[in-house]
């Protein structure tokens, strides 16, 4: 994404993104499966290198939509806050999910944004390969560079399954991740109070 360029409604970080090629992936699947031992000609598994193409495909590619906003007019102030966001993720260390919640703030500046866009916004940069850091912070950065925002806060809490089902085994654990940028960052008070209000 251009830093410089002015605020636009729409993605710009996905541009030259490659269609998910299907018959190439299931073909690569079904030679997964096979290197591993498993017949993949078999009843039961006839069907599965097609399944795990579009299974992986539909997590990898976000939705489209119009991520429109709207000038402040009332000149609102105060935090605005979305929380219990759901989302699911794709680790890019292993390929394998990580799941959990997302609460998502800000303190409007000259742009408002509809709540629910609050929640694309995070599922947006979930469909890649990821690290929970990294779309913390694409997230909060996102918003901030879109909206204008004075301040804005991201937290996520999420379980790895690449730490609970295998390695580890640290079965329950989750992880929690944080960008505070602007008064939410630099001032004690406004900080304590989205924390408190994100309920991590
Ligand atoms: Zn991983």
């Amino acid at each position: 994404m251009s830093t410089t360029a002015a605020p636009r409604p729409e993605f710009r970080d996905r541009e030259g993104a490659v269609e998910p090629d299907l018959v190439a992936a299931e073909a690569a699947a079904a030679a997964f499966l096979k290197a591993l031992g498993m017949d993949h000609d078999s009843e039961h598994l006839r069907a599965t290198p097609g399944r795990m193409a579009r299974a992986w495909a539909e997590m990898l590619t976000p939705r489209p939509f119009n991520l429109t906003t709207f000038p402040n007019e009332e000149g609102y102030d105060e935090l605005v806050l979305a929380r219990g966001i759901p989302f699911r993720s794709i680790c890019e260390h292993h390929l394998l999910p990580f799941t959990g919640h997302a609460c998502v703030g800000y303190l409007p500046g000259e742009r408002v944004l509809g709540l629910s866009k609050l929640a694309r916004v995070v599922e947006h940069f979930a469909c890649r390969p990821q690290t929970q850091e990294r779309l913390t912070k694409q997230t909060a950065d996102w918003l901030q560079a879109q909206l204008g925002a004075k301040a804005v806060g991201v937290v996520l809490k999420a379980e790895h399954s690449c730490m609970t089902l295998r390695g580890a085994l640290a079965t329950g654990s989750s992880t929690v991740t944080s960008t505070l940028l602007g008064t939410l960052r630099t001032d004690p008070s406004s900080r304590q109070e989205f924390l408190a209000l994100a309920g991590f």
